[in-house]
């Protein structure tokens, strides 16, 4: 019996006591309920608690359909870091960025905490055999949580889902069932299939199963303590104890993650932790956006796109159904948002993005959101104070093709050497093949650290520079006039001396008159400002609106042209 919580019918309001057994709503057969809690004690009891509480999913047990505390189906899922994303964050001009490293869980990525929370609610249940539809990731989570709890799992994939992932759900000995069909299709006939299985198969209906919603929610839960932990309580809101994010971005298919995080952020109200709903960005492919179509016209049920056209299948969810309505509802009634969409090419640049300038891999349905991010930045919907968290969903191993392109490693061979040779002398022979590209001296002059680090970054993460860095007028001059500089990538506002009177100074000095300038600058520039740079540098970057390879392409077009 579960005490701590009922399911509430979302047609009826009827409230019922809460059983991994019964889908339906007793009293009007509707097929939406939701769990309700007693947060106002559990929100007086949380806070003495978590100190002893291990930082994983059931940190929250309380809020959890679940009757054991400590379960036994448990792989170290949940409590993920959330890490600052301080490369990126300057580069967009957000400098409090924060990205949710879901990646991190399990089978790497955050459908095992929807398969955690199912699989032990149906363990303590008794169910033994389960079945789903899945777009991939959701059925290596449940091939591996049902593994462990002696389940019998039957998987209906869809035939867009890569042939790694589908090796990757059979491995765990699950039934999987190619479906060569849509995304939709393959959901229908998972739904036929459960209901003819006389021996009460579960079929899990995403966010219509309590414990699939509830598993979600922890996401707003880690979230808000990380981010108190990370910047400290709320200074706009004092009274309560913790913080949120005024974003939350997600990559949406189904839009499971971002129904449930909006009910953990509603519930840490309740429990009088936080007061305030961030603002949600749900971000589609484009070959696939019907909650992106609807959002924009202003309806609040959204048109299935029948023949998605993505090859992140992941994304293909192309009928949102009864879900869209239902979180563009509650975004309206609480912290707002939006809905965008990104091109296939603009998630697959992201990826790369993200690895060279964070350390982050992930797979192209994760980067969807950080391509919305970027996209959102830019249009200046994501203001430079707002903190913002972008969930990082998941990974897929190994490297898509189409992300690295060509030529991303050197090839050399060690030859075959006459015996009176010595080895080392193979080893040099090959080591002198591997020929360094061309060579540039470039100064970074900034007096943020942060801003030289992510230039730097850029730098080396795509090419053979020699890099100086100055983090003064003063200092810049001193490594012109010491080191045989190509290229100076200039700030223009700094304290004492300007980047103008840099400038100034360079172009008066007949040793340094020729080093190259590209000058990158948070400032909107008068008229005077840039009469006064005019002929003078080679480039303007406007910081946060370039992307690593823009600033690179410069500098390889300066040495490309001989200027320097
Ligand atoms: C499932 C999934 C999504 C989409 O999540 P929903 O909340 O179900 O829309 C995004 N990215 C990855 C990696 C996923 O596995
Ligand atoms: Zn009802």
């Amino acid at each position: 019996m579960y005490t701590h919580l009922v399911a509430e019918c979302l047609d009826c309001g009827h409230r019922s006591s809460y059983s991994p057994k019964e889908s339906i709503c007793p009293h009007c057969g509707g097929g939406w309920r939701e769990a309700r809690y007693d947060y106002k004690t559990i929100g007086k009891k949380i806070l003495e608690e978590l100190p002893n509480r291990p930082f994983d999913i059931w940190r929250f047990h309380d809020l959890l359909p679940i009757q054991d505390p400590h379960p036994v189906i448990s792989m170290g899922e949940g409590g993920t870091p959330l890490l600052k994303a301080t490369n990126l964050g300057t580069m967009l001009g957000i400098p409090h960025l924060y990205i949710k490293d879901e990646h991190q869980n399990p089978t790497g990525s955050f459908k095992d905490r929807q398969a955690s929370i199912t699989v032990t609610a149906l363990k303590e249940a008794g169910i033994t055999e389960t079945v789903l539809a899945s777009t991939g990731n959701v059925a290596i989570s449940y091939a591996a949580y049902t593994s462990r709890a002696g389940i019998k799992l039957w998987a209906f994939l869809t035939s867009l889902v890569p042939a790694e992932k589908m090796r990757e759900v059979a491995i765990y000995g699950t039934q999987v069932i190619k479906v060569t069909a849509s995304y939709d299709q393959t959901k229908k006939l998972a739904t036929e299939f459960a209901e003819q299985r006389q021996r009460g198969s579960y079929l899990d209906r995403g966010v219509r199963s309590i414990p699939a919603l509830e598993s979600m929610k922890t996401i707003a839960f880690e979230i808000s303590e990380q981010l108190t932990s990370a910047m400290g309580a709320d200074p706009d809101n004092p009274q309560v104890p913790w913080r949120v994010p005024d974003w939350y971005i997600q990559a949406v298919s189904g839009g499971l993650g971002p129904v449930g995080v909006l009910k953990g952020f509603d519930e840490l109200r309740e429990m009088g932790l936080t007061d305030r709903i961030p603002a949600i960005a749900g971000i589609q492919a484009e070959g696939c956006a019907p909650m992106v179509h609807a959002w924009k016209q202003n309806l609040d049920v959204a048109e299935p796109v029948h023949s998605p056209r993505t090859r992140i299948a992941t994304l293909a969810t192309g009928d949102p159904g009864h879900t869209y309505t239902i979180l563009r509802k509650r975004m309206m009634q609480s912290g707002g948002g939006a809905f965008e969409s990104v091109t296939d090419e603009e998630a697959f640049r992201a990826i790369h993005v993200l690895a060279k300038m964070e350390g982050l891999s992930m797979e192209p349905a994760a980067a969807v959101a950080f391509a919305g991010l970027i996209k959102m930045a830019r249009s200046g919907q994501i203001q430079p104070t707002e903190v913002v968290v972008v969930n990082l969903t998941g990974h897929t191993m190994p490297v898509e093709k189409i992300i690295l392109g060509e030529g991303w490693a050197q090839d050399v061979e060690i030859p075959e050497l006459p015996s009176e040779m010595k080895p080392e002398e193979g080893l040099l022979s090959a080591l002198s093949r591997i020929t360094p590209k061309p060579h540039a001296s470039v100064a970074i002059v900034d007096d943020h650290p942060q801003a030289r680090r992510l230039i730097r970054r850029i730098l080396q993460s795509q090419g053979e520079y020699t890099i100086f860095e100055a983090s003064n007028g003063r200092e810049a001059l001193e490594l012109a006039r010491q080191e045989e500089l190509d290229v100076m990538v200039l700030d223009l506002m700094m304290p004492e001396m300007d980047g103008f009177s840099v400038l100034d100074a360079l172009k008066a000095d007949e040793k340094t008159a020729s080093i190259a300038v590209i000058v990158v600058t948070a400032k909107t520039l008068t008229p005077d400002e840039k009469a006064r740079l005019r002929g003078r540098i080679h480039t303007l970057m406007k910081k946060g609106e370039f992307l690593d390879e823009d600033l690179v392409e410069e500098i390889n077009s300066l040495l490309r042209n001989g200027s320097c």
